[in-house]
């Protein structure tokens, strides 16, 4: 593990302010859903301190996420970025004075990930083929965000 996870909770009693910055290999995300990657430096920015009974985490987090559009399946860079985040665990749950941050970047991370993404700025150039099958360009936006539950198994967007 990367040793700049870890934030030694009693170096922090009486007051200290731990500065975090540090640009973390993505891998600790390890994202089960094929459709999501994460391939570029994960950044963390901001500082962990200690208060009488809890562990406090204020961070930016920035990273690049890599996603299929949602219409023409081709992979999108998707910005993430969580600004300001807090994070706080009892020092009850911190064992042997160590806490371990992965979890809670991964998880404001994934939480701050679009469920859906659309090439080009969000004009796919599919766009337009796609309209052709469906009825009205206004019902374009619904059918393509239910589009992952493949309820049009016979529609082809190619
Ligand atoms: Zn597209």
């Amino acid at each position: 593990m990367d040793e700049a996870f870890k934030i030694f909770v009693d170096r922090l009693k009486g007051g200290k302010v731990e500065k975090i910055d540090h640009s973390f290999a993505p891998d600790f995300i390890d994202v089960k859903e094929k459709d999501l990657s994460f391939p570029a430096g994960v950044e963390v920015r901001g500082e962990a301190y200690v208060t009488n009974e809890d562990l406090v985490l204020h961070l930016d987090i920035g990273t690049v996420g890599v996603m299929p559009c949602s219409i023409c399946n081709n992979p999108v860079d998707v910005r993430v970025d969580v600004a300001g985040c807090y994070h706080v665990e009892s020092l009850k749950k911190i064992k042997a004075g160590i806490f371990d941050m992965r979890d809670a970047i991964r998880e404001s991370v994934l939480l701050e990930c679009p469920a859906f993404a659309e090439c080009n700025e969000g004009s796919c150039p599919k766009r337009k083929e796609l309209g052709k099958f469906l009825k009205t360009s206004s019902s374009v936006e619904s059918d393509v965000e239910v589009e992952g539950y493949h309820p049009f198994t016979d529609l082809t967007l190619e």
